[in-house]
């Protein structure tokens, strides 16, 4: 911003006031002061002085910055994610993401001074490099991040189990439990409920890791662990993973009795086979708070907790949420 007089004054002393407080104010030498990074309704003060008299001028101004995008890293494995947050976004301004390792629409949740989008990493996706793009009209602007999914290797494990138990497994018993998740995140919390990185549910032995490739009675087709096996005794406790609402406590066919937790912004844990639940629906937990016992309820070879980590529909690599908060920015 720059201030022109007909007769420079001697001496110019600027302020600028957020809602009657000051924010900076200085003598002005050579330029004015630089303005604040955040948009607003700023007052600027202009207190001049000439040989002879002084005069303070004072008037508002609306500043609009160009909407910002931030990502949170550049790299990342499959099962993991990447965050972008959109900042000085106004009512009317429009803006939109896309990322082609990912075929599903992004959401966007409300998140500090603007809005957050997490793109989720599918567990096959091609390792390469991508590029995600973010991009608003007036002014016309797009931002380009390059970001990479790094090569990873996962376990494959051959499993054998009764048939009893395989009879539980079934395409009716599946769509019947999938009805419950698909309530259970069909509103999630807009809010971001957890905080840090989340904990390891429970102790014992991984007996199954994230996106095993698991072979069951020598079936030739496989299917995808997308989610973490702990073993122990019937009746170790299981522990919230971080803050969040329980959006689903029940027994059903396949996953037995069953937990699941909305941490907001569209991020959900689940846990199944427990032996007793702890909890209702409709209560807030706290990280580390005790909401059921270890079990081997429903489509399960013996006492066990299995843990998933989804946003919306896409099943995340636990370990990554267990090792930092994931959506960070430095
Ligand atoms: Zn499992």
């Amino acid at each position: 911003m720059q201030f022109n007089f007909t007769t420079q004054p001697n001496n110019i002393v600027e302020t600028i006031y957020s809602n009657d407080n000051i924010l900076l104010t200085d003598k002005i030498v050579e330029t004015p002061l630089a303005l604040p990074q955040q948009e607003g309704i700023y007052k600027i003060e202009l207190t001049c002085t000439w040989e002879d008299y002084s005069s303070t001028y004072s008037f508002f101004v609306f500043l609009d910055l160009p909407i910002t995008y931030k990502i949170n890293q550049h790299s990342a494995y499959p099962g993991d994610s990447f965050a972008i947050l959109i900042s000085n976004v106004n009512e009317e301004e429009n803006f939109h993401v896309t990322a082609p390792f990912y075929n599903e629409a992004l959401d966007f949740y409300p998140y500090e001074d603007g809005f957050l989008c997490i793109i989720p990493i599918y567990a096959w996706s091609t390792p390469g490099k991508y590029q995600i793009q973010a991009s608003n009209s007036e002014p016309a602007l797009t931002n380009t991040f390059d970001v990479e999914i790094l090569p990873k290797a996962f376990d494959v494990q051959y499993l054998q189990v009764t048939e009893s138990t395989a009879a539980i497994n079934t395409t009716d018993n599946s769509a019947n439990d999938q009805v419950y998740f698909d309530a259970a995140r069909s509103n999630p919390i807009q809010e971001k409920l957890w905080e840090g990185a989340f904990i390891q549910p429970t102790d014992g032995k991984v007996t199954t890791d994230y996106c095993a490739t698991r072979y069951t009675n020598d079936n030739p087709t496989p299917s995808r662990h997308l989610a973490i096996d702990i073993a122990n005794t019937n009746g170790t406790p299981i522990m919230a993973s971080n803050h969040g609402k329980v959006v689903l406590a029940k027994e059903l066919i396949i996953t037995g009795n069953t937990i699941v937790i909305d941490h907001g912004l569209g991020i959900f844990t689940s846990s199944f086979h427990l032996s007793e639940i702890d909890v209702k629906e409709g209560d807030f937990v706290t990280k580390g708070d005790v909401i059921g016992k270890m079990g081997s309820t429903g489509y399960s070879t013996g006492p066990h907790l299995h843990f998933a980590i989804w946003k919306n529909g896409t099943f995340l690599n636990p370990w990554t949420f267990i090792e930092k908060d994931p959506v960070e920015f430095k």
